[in-house]
């Protein structure tokens, strides 16, 4: 009898407990430090609600697709395939580009498991209103529901469209949702980090963090929904003063230049690899050359062998160049960047999360992005995959 009614408190407790809400907010570009700036008066009032970080940290390079994809895989980019915004696959001659969105609804660049389909296999419904990676064609591996990225999409469209699923009757609505804003990535490069467009964007977000809540209020849902409001990566200044012509200085060496700006990689024709790296190292100013297979292991940025021999990262603020680049000297280099050194300050995000899952008034240090991917599971009470690199102990005391 005594087991009897254990059982049924157990079974009840299990049916009583409801499953969680998140839905998850990327500010591309948003630095941790823009809500040191008086501007943002509706994320200090969620801060102080919630869990908030000094500083989110983003895996190198610190890019925006490569970090998409390390918070919803908890994998670093050389880990999960995406490890950079741009790349080639030189045994298959084929590309990936952002911008391509054959390329980018392909699933076989994205080696790690994204978040919704760890939940999807469990009985979770996940939604995308945007997220690098909730396009791939292939169904089991993305949300149930996924708009296809749209940047001139209203902000007021993408969160009716976050309150529309959740509208939706219990057995069709999602439980998990991602939703994204350009708007602090978009004027921080073209105007700096330091600029009054940058500030006008962070007003803006600031605004969309409340029209959230106004809305989840008025579908009775401000006090069970969960919100994490994070960024990919901060913003640093650049200037057309602080650039190299990298090709230059290896004229006639027939090289391949992949990626560059900031994460530089170069493919030298085999025999000529050691001479090129050797005059790169010669020549080292404002910039490190490194073999794929050299990198420190802090980048973790090795062990994938579509990364190119020559892996060239540069001084904060500094950018590198092929002659194709230097065509665009006049127009570009001015305004921000980011990409750079991970463990630097300028391209850590930020992090505050709030709902009924998250301690209140409970501030932390730094953060680390693939911890993210564990810490869902957590709430969602489900299993991570195994091969992740993201750990749920260094996060995990944000929940209550
Ligand atoms: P970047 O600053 O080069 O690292 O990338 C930022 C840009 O990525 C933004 O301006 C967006 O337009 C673009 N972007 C963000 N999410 C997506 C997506 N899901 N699909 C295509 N482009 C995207
Ligand atoms: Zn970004
Ligand atoms: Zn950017």
């Amino acid at each position: 009898m005594k087991k009897f009614i254990l059982l049924l408190v157990i079974s009840f407790n299990l049916f009583a407990q409801p499953k969680p809400y998140v839905i998850l907010v990327s500010f591309d570009g948003f630095r941790w430090d823009y809500l040191n700036r008086g501007l943002t008066p509706n994320l200090d009032k969620i801060k102080s609600e919630g869990s908030f970080a000094l500083s989110l940290k983003p895996a190198f390079p610190s890019k925006t697709f490569p970090n998409h994809l390390s918070i919803i895989t908890g994998m670093y980019p050389s880990n999960h395939g995406i490890y950079a915004n741009n790349f080639e696959d030189p045994f298959k001659n084929e590309t990936y580009r952002t911008n391509d969105s054959n390329a980018v609804n392909n699933a076989k660049w994205y080696w790690g498991e994204a978040f919704w389909e760890t939940a999807e296999r469990q009985g979770i419904k996940t939604a995308s209103y945007f997220w690098p990676g909730s396009e791939v064609k292939l169904g089991y591996r993305k949300p149930s529901y996924a708009e296809k990225y749209d940047g001139k999409k209203s902000h007021d469209e993408r969160i009716n469209g976050v309150i529309n699923w959740l509208k939706l009757p219990q057995e069709l609505r999602p439980r998990f949702i991602t939703l994204y804003f350009s708007d602090t990535d978009d004027k921080g490069h073209k105007f700096g980090p330091n600029s009054k467009e940058v500030n006008e964007a962070i007003k803006l977000l600031d605004n969309v963090a409340k029209k959230i809540f106004d809305k989840l209020e008025e579908i009775n849902m401000k006090d069970s929904v969960n919100v994490i409001f994070l960024s990919d990566h901060g913003m640093t200044e650049i200037s057309k003063e602080r650039v190299i012509n990298i090709e230059k200085m290896l004229e006639g060496y027939n090289c391949k230049f992949l990626d560059e700006t900031v994460l530089m990689t170069i493919e030298p024709p085999k025999d000529k690899l050691k001479e090129v790296y050797e005059l790169l190292k010669k020549n080292e100013n404002h910039y490190k050359v490194y073999y794929r297979d050299e990198v420190p292991e802090y980048f973790h940025f090795s062990d994938n062998y579509l990364i190119p021999s020559l892996v060239l990262i540069p001084e904060i603020g500094w950018n590198l160049l092929s002659n194709r680049g230097m065509k665009r000297i006049d127009n570009a280099y001015v305004g921000g960047n980011h990409g750079y050194d991970n463990h630097h300050l300028d391209m850590h995000g930020f992090f505050i999360a709030v709902g009924p899952k998250f301690k209140k008034n409970y501030q932390t240090g730094t953060l680390l992005n693939i911890d993210i991917y564990p810490l869902l599971c957590k709430i969602f009470n489900i299993f991570p995959r195994n091969n992740i690199d993201g750990k749920l102990e260094r996060i995990e005391y944000i929940l209550k």
